[in-house]
């Protein structure tokens, strides 16, 4: 199929996002606020109307997510690259969340918050089963099974995953101490002495640490929403060198998207999501984990190159893959400085197609894991004309980065695409577009200026676990390469500097870098786009320039700042379900508004950040 496809020329730029969002459903009289457990109902509602004809000039399509309260939502066409397109953005997810709405019942909402706050604490779903023996999938003490989508996909991917494993999967993040959080803090909340399930490694085996917030099962990282980009590319190799130029941009915009402070009651002392998938998705034995040793004949038991596999398969990405960028194939393994695991009997079988050593190691890398899922009936496949086992690996490489061939059977119509992995979702759809058009036009720079954002990919990892940190916009430095002009590159070898994420996104002389938005505004000027969409699209290039500047606070930081100045709040870092009762209602208010541009919650959003202490 590459050798099909590899030579496609001249795809125009196309591109699409992915909002994921959450069904929460309120009751005013009671001051509840739960997850509501019916996307099949609504999504088969949401057929319904779609075969009857009424969403056919609307441009949007609905699809199912892990979690049972999630829906994902796309436009059915993808968007153009031109800028008048670029407007259509926004109005096109306002409609998207307007018919996800019209098709719930009144008291449910649908809301783009990352991590739901109440997830696994007390009975914060409807409806409610309860754990213990009756969830066999996820064996969680915390979340039901019933929380996972039906399909058969789902719960076996669950438990498969803890099957790999050898044991239930366990995720740790450190609790925010604050001023009347128990020191050391022990949760209350896990069953340290109990074993549901003997035959797994429980907490009170060492899973659950002390002064963290335990989390034991795959929803807790699958059930986050996030925001997903899609690009086509002319051809492969600007496919290969976009994929490249993006990743050092992922742990940018993972940092300033930052949404989710909470997890199972409590906040915790991170902003982001990303280590909670990577950890509610690790499939790695304990061998491979690097916790035990080896056996001595493990070569016989795998085609992997090491025994040990240094990330779970919910990851950043590992290596840079253009033959075509000067910069990268002057010194490859200066900026691929990461031994790469990869399965050799796949990338033999890939070189002897025809493949080049990068391409072959990057897909050999992903065939490093196992498929968790295979359903029987689609077991016998024709390879040459059916990618399903391609795609069954490649959809469960969960990277910061995706690199998408084109699919079989529809070449003429689809080209070589990569997709933009990092960002958390936004409360409101003037943000969700602001990021997304943001990172479209970077890509337009990337491609007009012949950018270098190359840094060796080990800083990328290194950057990747700066951005989860509390407030990391304005508390963390990033390495960010400073010599991105295709002149300077020359030079092969980049200069590296710590640079703050408004230094990245807003330039900095003293560093020698001009930064994300001068450069995208220099960009729209030399287009000659009409003074109108202009000062439309600034609208979108001022939000991300402010948060960068810290002069607008993260969502992350507004949730914290919310609950911390909630009168039920005991200083204890627990979130009562008042407290997410009196969020999730302000939080729909913020949504149905104006967004940022609304003076009122502009206001309380500027006195959040004011407010952090
Ligand atoms: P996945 O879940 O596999 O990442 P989805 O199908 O959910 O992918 O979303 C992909 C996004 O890409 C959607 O927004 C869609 O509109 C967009 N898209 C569709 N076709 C193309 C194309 N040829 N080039 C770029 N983007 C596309
Ligand atoms: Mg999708
Ligand atoms: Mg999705
Ligand atoms: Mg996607």
């Amino acid at each position: 199929m590459y050798n099909s496809t590899k030579d496609k020329k001249g795809d125009r730029l196309l591109w699409g996002d992915e909002v994921e969002c959450m069904v929460v459903e309120v009751d005013e009289d009671a001051r509840t606020a739960k997850l509501s457990l019916r996307q099949a109902q609504i999504l088969e509602d949401l057929e319904k109307a779609e075969r009857a004809g009424e969403l056919r000039d609307d441009n949007v399509s609905f699809h199912p997510e892990y979690g049972r309260y999630m829906l994902e939502s796309t436009p059915s066409k993808p968007f153009s690259g031109e800028f008048e397109d670029l407007l259509q953005v926004e109005p096109n997810m306002a409609l998207r969340r307007r018919i996800a709405r019209r098709h719930m019942n009144e008291n449910e909402i649908p809301l783009t918050l990352t991590s739901y706050p109440m997830l696994g604490a007390g009975e914060f779903c409807d409806p409610y089963t309860g754990t213990g023996t009756n969830n066999p999938a996820s064996r969680s003490f915390f979340l039901p099974d019933e929380i996972i989508n039906p399909h058969a996909r789902f719960p076996t991917l669950t438990a498969n995953i803890r099957w790999r494993r050898g044991e239930k999967v366990a995720i740790n993040v450190p609790i925010y101490k604050d001023e009347r959080t128990p020191d050391p803090f022990v949760d209350p909340t896990v069953p340290w002495n109990r074993d549901i399930f003997p035959e797994d490694a429980n907490a009170r085996e060492g899973a659950a640490l002390r002064d963290h917030v335990y989390m034991d099962s795959m929803g807790f990282g699958m059930g986050c929403c996030c925001l997903q980009l899609t690009f086509q590319a002319t051809d492969i190799d600007e496919a290969r060198n976009l994929y490249d130029q993006l990743a050092p941009l992922t742990p940018i915009f993972l940092a300033l998207t930052a949404a989710s402070p909470a997890y199972r009651g409590y906040l915790s002392d991170q902003d982001a999501r990303w280590n909670v998938i990577a950890g509610s998705v690790d499939d790695r034995t304990r061998t491979e984990r690097g916790v035990d040793p080896a056996p001595p004949d493990w070569a016989t038991h795998t085609h992997n190159s090491s025994p040990v596999i240094p990330k779970s398969r919910y990851d950043s990405i590992d290596c840079y893959i253009s033959d075509t960028n000067a910069c990268l194939a002057a010194s490859p393994a200066h900026y691929n400085d990461q031994t790469l695991v990869v399965n050799n009997k796949v990338k033999d079988r890939l070189l002897e197609a025809g493949f080049d050593d990068l391409l072959a190691t990057h897909f050999a890398h992903l065939f490093i894991r196992d498929p968790i899922v295979v359903f029987q009936e689609l077991l016998e496949q024709d390879d040459a004309v059916d990618s399903d086992h391609f795609e069954n690996i490649q959809s469960t490489n969960w990277q910061t980065m995706r690199f998408k061939p084109p699919p079989p059977g529809e070449e003429s119509r689809i080209g070589w695409r990569v997709e933009f992995r990092p960002m958390e979702i936004q409360l409101t759809d003037f943000e969700n577009a602001a990021f997304s058009i943001f990172i479209v036009l970077v890509t337009r720079v990337i491609l007009s200026y012949n950018l270098n954002f190359y840094i060796p990919i080990s800083r990328v990892d290194e950057n990747m676990r700066q951005a989860h940190s509390r407030d990391a916009v304005n508390q963390s430095r990033f390495w960010f390469r400073t010599n991105i002009f295709p002149d300077d590159g020359k030079t092969a070898v980049g200069t590296y500097k710590q640079l703050t994420v408004n230094e990245i996104i807003n330039g900095c002389s003293s560093a020698g870098f001009i930064g994300l938005v001068p450069l995208v505004r220099k960009y729209l000027h030399s287009m000659n786009v009409d003074l109108e969409t202009l000062c439309q699209l600034d609208r979108y290039l001022q939000l991300v320039s402010k948060r960068a500047s810290g002069e607008l606070c993260t969502t992350a930081t507004w949730i914290r700042n919310f609950v911390r100045a909630h009168s039920d709040y005991e200083r204890d870092s627990r979130i009562t379900q008042s407290i997410n009762y009196d969020l999730i209602q302000t939080v729909n208010k913020i949504t149905k508004g104006h967004g940022w541009d609304d003076p009122e919650v502009a206001a309380s959003l500027l006195r959040g950040c004011k407010d952090f202490a």
